[in-house]
């Protein structure tokens, strides 16, 4: 017997027409390219998104089409998310921090129709125009008159004048919850990006479950900061779940330096905001010496790579700001784990709940997780075994857009139904999840693993240390042996030895790095994650101290 409530989908153009509706007063502040304020209101996303969802119907795109992205977080890239996925096309959001060749490639592979970019990417787009075969119609997400006459790049038109005149009503398409609506390329560090390509309703569950109290607890009373891109895996879904609660969003645009992102919270009274470590770090850095304080900021999500412990001491301890330490990935949507205390924790001491919320937290309902050792079979969860993470949910991914790439282990009987994702991870008794590595990054070291990430943790916390990473070097007896490469805090001394003897009592004997390198800057990928793969390359002819 099936029940007898109203069938109707989840689809994405439920949210800003909720948005709208119920919220249209709330705020939208971003701090565009051209470097001022703009300020409007959920209305006026709405209105202007029926626009731009005619503009697209103008272009006569299918449903199911990709239009792209190459944007800061802003007004009109928000517009964009529900005009492109509400009409029934595809957003593919590109990161604009990858190299132009890999940019056109990810274009011609998504065979993207629209190119959409904010005019700080005008040099990147005449750049690679060329060798985008499938784009027929650029629009440069500006104002009319701030279009320079001759780009070069044909048929070039301005966002505003695109939309102008459109009608403000718009019948939204109704279709099945599982049309595609968004894609994004994984980080690629390996190989070329694989796209995970998510649905209306994967999209609407993630967004629903993002919001809980447990989770980003997002609420209408929030004034919510994404520093995370819009262009990586939607910005951790904040810009849906901020529909789906009313919420105000403060977008800070390309200037993500800490006295920018520190006058922007201030400003605008944000309680909640979400990013990467290194983009925090910024931000403290310029908030210590000059003695400044929050007088609005009470959470902050830190995830995508892993929060150390110092950085949460910091926030917590310093300025009475709550960091929740969350983990996930592209392929998730992004979120998998966030890390919140229990009931039975309120009444630990302070250090016993910091060993907890350093770890990356707890499954969120809608995803499930185990680890597994080189045979496939599960490993208990005693926060001491530690094995392959798998996870699956219905906002995981199942394949890889045009079927590539795909890990063997999602289709072996172990792994059947569970996406491999690569982390290395431990499970304690009350569910909590610590990455201890990305699978390729673990050091092993006499049979015995080294987790790079607890190497680098210690050091972040010496404060002559601004970033640290630690990597496995050949080693004749031991297999493999832990180094560190450190960039030093402006005007900081600080010795390898002095290093090396701050690890005493804080990590095993035959766990402390074997040798500090120095280093003006580590690189970076395109989503602010450390490029181990890229430092391996740079310190190729660095040798071991005999
Ligand atoms: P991406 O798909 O680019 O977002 O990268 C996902 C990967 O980032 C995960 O598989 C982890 O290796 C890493 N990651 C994300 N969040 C965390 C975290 N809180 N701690 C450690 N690693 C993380």
């Amino acid at each position: 017997m099936l029940g007898l409530m109203q069938d109707q989908p989840l689809l994405i153009s439920s949210l800003i027409d909720f948005a709208d509706r119920h919220h249209g007063d709330a705020e939208i502040v971003s701090r565009r390219v051209e470097g001022d304020l703009h300020r409007y209101t959920w209305a006026d996303v709405a209105r202007r998104a029926r626009q731009a969802a005619h503009a697209l119907d103008g272009l006569s795109l299918a449903h199911g089409e990709r239009v792209a992205t190459l944007a800061w977080n802003g007004y009109r890239h928000l517009e964009l998310y529900f005009a492109v996925s509400g009409s029934g096309r595809v957003l593919h959001t590109i990161n604009p921090r990858l190299h132009p060749e890999q940019i056109a490639w990810i274009a011609n592979h998504a065979e993207d129709q629209v190119l959409c970019f904010d005019m700080s990417f005008l040099p990147l787009v005449q750049a690679v125009h060329a060798k985008c075969s499938t784009i027929r119609q650029y629009v440069a997400l500006c104002d009319a008159d701030k279009l320079p006459a001759d780009t070069g790049i044909p048929g070039l038109i301005s966002y505003e004048a695109w939309i102008a005149g459109k009608p403000t009503t718009y019948t939204w398409p109704t279709f099945d919850e599982n049309t595609a609506s968004s894609m994004c390329y994984t980080s690629g560090t390996t190989g070329n990006p694989k796209a995970a390509l998510y649905s209306h309703r994967s999209t609407i569950l993630h967004a629903y479950a993002a919001a809980l109290p447990d989770v980003m607890g997002i609420s209408a009373r929030d004034a919510i900061l994404p520093v995370v891109p819009m262009f990586h895996v939607n910005a951790w879904g904040i810009p849906y779940s901020a529909a789906l609660t009313g919420a105000k969003l403060v977008f800070p645009g390309p200037a993500l330096d800490g006295k920018s992102v520190y006058e922007l919270i201030e400003a605008e009274k944000v309680s909640y905001a979400a990013g990467v470590p290194t983009v925090w770090q910024m931000l403290l850095t310029h908030m210590k010496p000059a003695g400044l304080r929050f007088s609005t900021l009470k959470r902050t999500v830190i995830g995508g790579s892993a929060c150390p412990p110092a950085m949460i001491a910091a926030f917590n301890d310093d300025y009475g700001v709550e960091v929740l330490h969350a983990w996930g990935m592209t392929e998730m949507s992004p979120l998998g784990t966030l890390c919140t205390l229990k009931n039975k924790h309120l009444n630990l001491p302070p250090d016993a709940q910091m060993q907890i919320r350093l770890k990356q937290g707890r499954c969120i309902y809608g995803v499930d997780m185990k680890i597994v050792g080189e045979d496939g079979k599960e490993l208990p969860w005693d926060g001491k075994a530690f094995g392959d993470l798998l996870v699956k949910g219905p906002w995981v991914v199942r394949e890889y857009f045009k079927g590539e790439g795909g890990d063997p282990l999602m289709y072996n009987e172990a792994g059947a139904g569970w996406f491999p994702t690569g982390d290395v991870a431990t499970i304690d008794p009350d569910g909590y999840m610590q990455i201890t590595d990305r699978s390729k990054d673990v050091i092993k070291s006499g049979g015995e693993w080294i987790s790079s990430i607890d190497i680098e943790n210690i050091a972040v916390a010496h404060p002559a240390v601004a970033m640290a990473a630690c990597i496995g070097v050949a080693h004749p007896k031991w297999d493999e042996r832990p180094i560190l490469a450190v960039v030093k805090k402006p005007g900081m001394n600080l010795t390898r030895d002095e290093l090396i003897a701050f690890y005493e009592g804080k990590a095993a004997k035959w766990q402390v790095p074997d040798d500090v390198v120095f280093v003006d800057a580590i690189p970076l990928g395109a989503t602010g994650k450390m490029l181990k793969t890229k430092l391996r390359e740079m310190l190729k002819d660095y040798r071991l101290p005999v």
